[in-house]
């Protein structure tokens, strides 16, 4: 009888597995044009410095315009990507949109901003990884490296394919900041944090999400920011959706934030609209926080 289930579990769900597998080739096929074709788009998320209020940083976020899928979010294709080295594509035409937002949000006298661009472990694989020509495009665009921050995640650091080290050095000597993503969530030990020079760490959602009072979740947070504090290292809460996570981050030291209680994603314009209106001339009495970020 066990046999018999076996086998009609098996009939069941082989055609979902194969149709999953034909998508997931359909999608790695398509992907390879949708460069060309221009059907990525780029949101920003805004970052806020806790203390002030003030948006000074933004996360630039892939988004594929697929024409019968609709809009598709990064969880759906990147992994793809990835596979398939469509990733490199991809992450380039993301740090150029990326850069190109920075400079206009320089050019409205803000020099100090900085937005984070995500790069995946594999972007840094080969030679295909390019950092060479970011930095050589940041250069024609004149725009500083300090205004770009790159995102990695833990796996990176623990990658001995990635000959990471090496590639830091390059980032870091033209002065970009590197930003740890999903802290909390992988095996990263802290000697990785002062090995790799880190400048930020972000704190993953779902410590954020854990913060009401009487829980651990603060005393944990508060233990990370500490930390971080000591080595040198900003932190950014990530997935903030109520102000009482705001408070309680607050409470505990934390630089920044960023999650829908703030904003979702948003264009380059929306962006650059929200900027204006805080530095509007109105709001003159928080101009002594314009110099922090
Ligand atoms: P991530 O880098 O950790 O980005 C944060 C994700 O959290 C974003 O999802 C953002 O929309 C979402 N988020 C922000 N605030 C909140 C909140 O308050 N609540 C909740 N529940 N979610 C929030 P998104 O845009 O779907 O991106 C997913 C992941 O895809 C990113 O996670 C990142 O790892 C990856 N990704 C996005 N763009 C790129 C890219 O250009 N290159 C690479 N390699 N990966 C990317
Ligand atoms: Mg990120
Ligand atoms: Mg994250
Ligand atoms: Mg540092």
């Amino acid at each position: 009888a066990a046999k018999q289930q076996g086998r009609n579990r098996y009939n069941y769900f082989a055609p979902f597995m194969q149709e999953a597998t034909r998508v997931r080739m359909a999608l790695g096929n398509e992907m390879r044009e949708a460069v060309e074709r221009e059907e990525l788009r780029i949101v920003f998320q805004p970052i806020i410095e806790l203390a002030s209020g003030r948006i000074c940083k933004a996360e630039a976020l892939v988004r594929w315009q697929h024409p019968q899928r609709g809009l598709m979010s990064p969880h759906e294709f990147i992994a793809i990507a990835e596979h398939t080295g469509a990733i490199v594509g991809i992450g380039d035409w993301v740090f150029r949109q990326a850069a190109r937002e920075a400079k206009r949000l320089q050019q409205m006298a803000l020099p100090e901003f900085q937005i984070c661009v995500n790069k995946s472990a594999w972007q840094f694989r080969d030679d295909g990884s390019n950092y060479q020509e970011w930095l050589d495009f940041l250069a024609e665009l004149d725009l500083q490296a300090h205004n770009i921050i790159i995102e990695v995640t833990e796996d990176l650091l623990l990658d001995p394919a990635s000959a990471i080290a090496d590639k830091f050095k390059a980032f870091r000597a033209a002065n970009m900041q590197v930003s740890l993503d999903d802290f909390g969530t992988g095996y990263c030990s802290v000697a990785f944090l002062k090995r790799y020079d880190i400048d930020y760490i972000k704190i993953d959602p779902s410590f954020v999400s854990n913060l009401a009072e009487g829980t651990d979740g603060i005393t944990l947070c508060g233990a990370i920011i500490a930390m971080a504090h000591k080595l040198g290292i900003q932190v950014i809460a990530e997935g903030i959706e109520t102000p009482q996570q705001m408070q309680a981050l607050q409470s505990v030291g934390c630089d920044f934030g960023q999650g829908y209680l703030f904003s979702k994603p948003i264009s380059g314009l929306e962006l650059e609209k929200s900027i204006k209106n805080q530095y509007a001339p109105v709001d003159k009495s928080l101009d002594i926080h314009r110099t922090t970020c």
